[in-house]
């Protein structure tokens, strides 16, 4: 007793010992021209109500409207890091590069078309200070989504989420706050192909909820398309579980047996009545059945194999063509610490 006590007071003072302080947001941004502005704004001014020492790493990702120069005309008010890609590499990528660039003691990642309600972020940014090394939000529900996207993401989890150690979570995505710790972890992660969901669940640490609820998109439209779905839910899946290779194994394993079942009742009959069955049918509906399998599995087989090979060629994740500091510890720190909260010290 007298020992959990202890222990229990030394978390304490481990929690309390590490700093807790300065703030990254980590936005990335493909394409929202119309709302860039607005939203960066009304962010800092979410962020800046809880701590002056904050910086947004806005992670331009090949757009090709005009946010890059909707984001440089911030630069003069706003304690932006500004990376911009060579082209567009996609969202894990550029939240991979804000995770890179962030020098925060936390980081928020948020999208920049308000879907992720900004009055969450004081209370993640509480939450985290309370001890908490990821404040996930959490869909408070899906009905939003249409009656497909629920079954694909049903099928999905129930392929990719079966492993005993960590949980991915149906109904969260990226919107969250990691402690330095935990983003120290995910840049140690060397895999290319990434499902940020699943990383963030294995990576662990101590973690709280938030619901909230999807807003609608408040400007232009959402990018991804039910292909995109199935590209990473397929990338998910070889990256995480080993499943369909397995479920393979056990239904080629199946086969075997009813085939050789199979082949004991033709001798039998032959044996006992003396007649060999009318083959042709049988053996062209096996032949089919068995090319199908087997087309299947080596299919399934090539997608393990594709992904080794984007791993070992080792690329990198993305290209960054221009990059503008003026976030936490660069010679602008934070624009001066967000001009010395607002010169109230
Ligand atoms: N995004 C990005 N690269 C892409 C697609 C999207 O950086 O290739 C950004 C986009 O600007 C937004 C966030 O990722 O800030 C979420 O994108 P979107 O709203 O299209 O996705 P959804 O909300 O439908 O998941
Ligand atoms: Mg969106």
């Amino acid at each position: 007793m007298q020992q959990s006590v202890a222990l229990v007071a030394s978390t304490e003072v481990m929690v309390s010992r590490r700093r807790r302080q300065s703030v990254s947001c980590v936005v990335p941004v493909f394409n929202e021209q119309s709302s860039i502005e607005r939203f960066l704004a009304a962010l800092a001014a979410s962020v800046s109500a809880t701590t002056p020492d904050f910086e947004l790493v806005v992670v331009n990702d090949g757009s090709n409207d005009e946010s890059a120069a909707r984001i440089l005309g911030l630069l003069q008010s706003l304690p932006i890091h500004y990376i911009e890609f060579s082209r567009n590499f996609g969202k894990e990528a550029a939240i991979q590069s804000g995770l890179d660039a962030a020098r925060g003691d936390g980081v928020i990642i948020i999208d920049a078309d308000f879907q992720h309600p900004l009055e969450i972020v004081p209370q993640m940014i509480k939450r985290w200070r309370e001890g908490y090394d990821a404040v996930i939000g959490v869909r408070r529900d899906r009905r939003g989504d249409s009656v497909w996207r629920r079954l694909f993401s049903r099928c999905f989890y129930a392929l990719v989420d079966h492993n005993g150690h960590y949980r991915i979570r149906h109904d969260s995505g990226d919107f969250r706050l990691l402690d330095r710790r935990a983003v120290d972890v995910l840049r140690r992660i060397p895999e290319r192909s990434r499902f940020m969901k699943g990383l963030y669940a294995w990576v662990g640490f101590r973690s709280i909820d938030i619901e909230y609820d999807v807003a609608p998109r408040i400007a232009g439209k959402s990018r991804f398309r039910i292909i995109d779905l199935i590209d990473l839910s397929i990338t998910a899946i070889t990256s995480f579980s080993v499943r369909p290779v397995r479920m393979l194994s056990i239904a080629g394993a199946m086969l075997a047996v009813v085939a050789l079942a199979f082949a004991l009742y033709v001798m039998l009959e032959k044996l006992v009545y003396g007649q060999p069955i009318a083959g042709f049918t049988t053996l062209a509906a096996a032949l089919f059945f068995f090319g199908g399998i087997q087309l299947i599995g080596l299919g399934i087989l090539g997608e393990y194999i594709a992904r080794i090979f984007e791993e070992v060629k080792q690329r990198p994740l993305y290209v960054t063509a221009n990059e503008i500091d003026q976030g936490l510890g660069s010679p602008r720190e934070g624009l001066q610490t967000l001009r010395a909260a607002k010169t109230g010290a």
